[in-house]
């Protein structure tokens, strides 16, 4: 039997009624009790590094989970992260970029419902995440609803239903149904050795482009960070009354990156004259088919690993755990 380690921590799927609003209130051992199924699976240990609704998550939380991954590596042969929805999908876009080329698989998951409720869906995501990370399968991902989804591909875009997730831009990697698994991506094993990386620089900031933002806002937008991804429109271009910001913001050594409000087939910034000149003048970086959390969490990761504008560009354009296809 494969050998797995929960790591709890908080979300719906651990919640009670509080009296003022649900709150994460179940340790792991009582999540456990809910799904004795999961004897039949797997041998559990279990661990509560946290014990959060995830809106409160921050990036040192994801670099908490990797150096709890990172701890444990050699003694399990996969990992279950339970956690809240609300933010699943940038942890599970961080530890993508946190945990490259894991061998084993490192799977995240959820409810909509809580996990003691009777009508829930905390307990087939639980045991299907379980059954996940027993499968002999790699690398990073989200199960729910039935979905297998890249962890650098996933957004929330239900905030009700139990098919919460959605793979933005890329297939699902599989599809799980009563207990059977079918990989619709074939297996890739990574041929290069695990890594573990432990610095972020979450000096980020993200705005999103709305008709007659202030000059001074994008300049102070800006000037707060190192990184600053905008929200465009359509494929992406800039508005004209931004160019000498923007032209500042460039001398001043940040990082920009153009990113879209369209959530389907990403940024081509050299389609249209306002996002052309942004590559040709400007050389600034853009999102293509990434996902808005999975660039957040790169531009983090890029920056925390150096300072060096060309390196920063290197990284940024390398593809991690299916991010970019372009
Ligand atoms: N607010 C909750 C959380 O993200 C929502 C959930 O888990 O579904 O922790």
């Amino acid at each position: 039997m494969k050998h797995i380690l929960l790591i709890a921590t908080g979300g719906t799927i651990a919640s009670e009624q509080t009296g003022s609003g649900l709150a994460p209130r179940l340790h792991p051992q009582d999540l456990l009790r809910h799904v004795p199924e999961a004897a039949d699976i797997c041998i559990l240990d279990t661990i509560q590094p946290f014990h959060l609704d995830s809106t409160n998550i921050s990036p040192a939380h994801w670099l908490t989970l990797t150096g709890v991954i990172e701890e444990n590596y050699e003694k399990y042969d996969g990992f279950v992260i339970s956690h809240g929805t609300d933010t699943l999908a940038y942890t599970a876009a961080a530890l993508s970029y946190l945990i490259q080329n894991t061998k084993k698989p490192i799977v995240l998951t959820g409810a909509q419902k809580p996990i003691g409720e009777s009508s829930t869906d905390a307990k087939t995501n639980l045991l299907d995440s379980l059954r996940f990370a027993c499968s002999g399968d790699c690398g990073i991902v989200v199960v729910f609803g039935g979905q297998v989804i890249a962890g650098t591909r996933a957004r929330k875009t239900r905030t009700k239903s139990y098919n919460a997730f959605t793979s933005i831009n890329f297939p699902e990697i599989a599809a799980i149904h009563d207990q059977r698994i079918v990989r619709y991506i074939p297996f890739r094993e990574p041929t290069e050795e695990p890594v573990f990386y432990h610095r972020l620089n979450t000096n980020v900031f993200l705005l999103k482009l709305i008709p007659g933002i202030a000059q001074e806002a994008f300049t102070l937008a800006g000037e707060f960070c190192d990184g600053l991804v905008i929200e465009s429109y359509g494929v992406g271009g800039i508005p004209d009354v931004y160019l000498d910001e923007l032209d500042d913001l460039i001398k001043k050594g940040k990082t920009i990156i153009m990113a879209t409000q369209v959530t389907q087939e990403g940024s081509d910034i050299k389609v249209y004259e306002v996002g052309e000149r942004l590559k040709t003048r400007y050389r600034i970086l853009e999102t293509y088919d990434m996902t808005l959390e999975a660039t957040v969490a790169k531009l983090m990761w890029a920056l925390g690993q150096t300072e060096d504008p060309a390196e920063i560009r290197r990284l940024f354009c390398k593809s991690v755990n299916y991010d970019l296809l372009f």
